[in-house]
């Protein structure tokens, strides 16, 4: 047993060997340190980055105040004590980008285009579909609108010299068109974080080459690479590593050496071609090998040197995830990516958990967080419900394939039954 100070919640004392996925990530957090280093990107190739700085809003936007409806613009006073109907004449046009420049007198206006700027002494909009025009004038209920009705404020959207975004923003599709209304052509964002990723196993052969009797094709990697791409990270390949401790340790320094996080996949348990964590011990300091989770029991955490002993050349952080290929996407999933994203200088965001019925019962055995997968689907009477897959084997890529979430059951957990609600975390988002 080891005591930690400074967790937070969680735990106070673990076990190296199987720590609560809780107490894993808050250690993993502890280690990373945020990138630093930064560069100005387009506006088209700041998808998916991480914001560096806080982006102060140089314009209001919209810049005027503007009409939200097709319709006429007059001056709400005319509504006080009105009696219906009520007539304005029609003095002018107001366009998007044709503003109407003339004077507004009383019981008169102006006949206005969505986004075209309020005519000056106007502050509300009739929308056209509640009016009556005759020629040069219109008609409408005047109970039936509220003065400053159907008028976009000037600012209102973003407000000169505040926040538009802030630092730690990964950014997505409406915050680069957000950017694009402050009429920015470029963005700061941090360097990409470079990750080298390799898998380990005599067994292992390359897509494309024979299968030798005893052999199985290396899917981790290209798991690996994918989740990696997902995340924006600069993804360096270095291949396929036998079970051999000289290889292995080659390989992992040269991966200290190019990037900032080494992920390797196998050889983490304690089988006898099992040489990561030994390897791990040597080049730099192991923190844990193990957690109190399903799938992904066996997983190494650390920091390794590029100069093949702790202090010496380019440190890197390490994981080591297990070999099984749903446990290699659980683990990274749970454990790496949030330390990857608050390595790249993204600010924290939980995974949403969603409360769902389970149609199934589930074996669960306290002590550990397990992470099966599920299919979450609507049913005749529109409430979401989940179910396992069929396999719940750690070996099983196809299960990840089928499954459209997780099903978290947390570290206490014991049995459900059919009809109990469980957390569950759904892969897809919308944007
Ligand atoms: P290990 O953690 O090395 O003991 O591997 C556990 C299981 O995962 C074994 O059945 C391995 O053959 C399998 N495995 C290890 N690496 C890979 C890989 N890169 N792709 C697919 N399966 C793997
Ligand atoms: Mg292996």
């Amino acid at each position: 047993m080891t005591t930690l100070n400074t967790l937070s919640g969680c735990v106070t004392r673990y076990d190296p060997q199987a720590l609560p996925v809780c107490a894993a990530q808050a250690i993993v957090l502890q280690w990373v340190t945020p990138l630093a280093a930064s560069e100005r990107v387009p506006l088209r190739d700041a998808l998916a980055r991480v914001l560096a700085a806080d982006v102060i809003s140089p314009i209001d936007v919209p810049a005027h105040d503007n009409s939200a409806m097709d319709g006429y613009a007059f001056d709400g006073t005319a509504l006080e004590g009105a009696t219906d109907p009520l007539t304005l004449n029609i003095v002018g046009k107001a366009f998007a980008g044709h503003p109407y420049t003339g004077e507004i007198a009383a019981r008169t206006c102006v006949r206005i285009m969505t986004g075209a700027p309020m005519p000056a002494g106007c502050d509300t909009v009739v929308p056209q579909e509640h009016t009556q025009p005759d020629g040069d004038s219109v008609t409408f209920a005047a109970h039936a609108v509220a003065r400053g009705a159907n008028r976009r404020r000037q600012g209102e959207d973003l407000a000169k010299g505040l926040a538009a975004l802030r630092a730690g923003r990964v950014l997505r599709a409406s915050d680069i068109g957000l950017l694009a209304s402050l009429g920015l052509v470029d963005v700061e964002v941090k360097q990409r974080l470079r990750v080298a990723y390799f898998s380990t196993g005599d067994e292992l052969r390359a897509p494309g080459d024979p299968l030798d009797a005893g052999c199985i094709y290396d899917s981790n990697r290209y798991t690996l690479g994918a989740m990696l791409k997902r995340l924006d990270v600069e993804a360096i390949d270095l291949g396929m590593v036998r079970d051999d401790p000289v290889a292995l340790g080659a390989t992992l320094r040269q991966a200290a050496e190019c990037a900032d996080v080494v992920l390797t996949s196998g050889g983490v348990s304690v089988g006898d071609a099992d040489f990561t964590r030994e390897q791990v011990e040597t080049l730099g300091d192991v923190t844990f090998w193990g957690l109190a989770m399903r799938p992904g029991r066996p997983l190494a955490f650390g920091r390794i040197w590029s100069g093949g002993r702790p202090g010496v050349g380019h440190p890197a952080l390490l994981f080591g995830l297990p070999g099984n290929p749903v446990a290699t996407m659980v683990t990274f999933y749970q454990i790496v990516r949030p330390a990857l994203l608050a390595m790249a200088g993204a600010t924290p965001q939980p995974v949403p958990l969603i409360p769902t019925r389970c149609d199934a019962p589930i074996r669960k055995r306290p002590g550990r967080t397990e992470f099966q997968r599920g299919i979450a689907t609507r049913d005749g009477t529109g409430q979401w419900r989940v179910t396992p897959t069929g396999s719940q084997s750690s070996g099983a890529l196809s299960t990840m394939s089928e499954a459209n979430c997780f099903i978290v059951l947390a570290h206490e957990a014991s049995d459900l039954d059919a009809g109990d609600v469980v957390d569950v975390m759904l892969f897809d988002g919308l944007v």
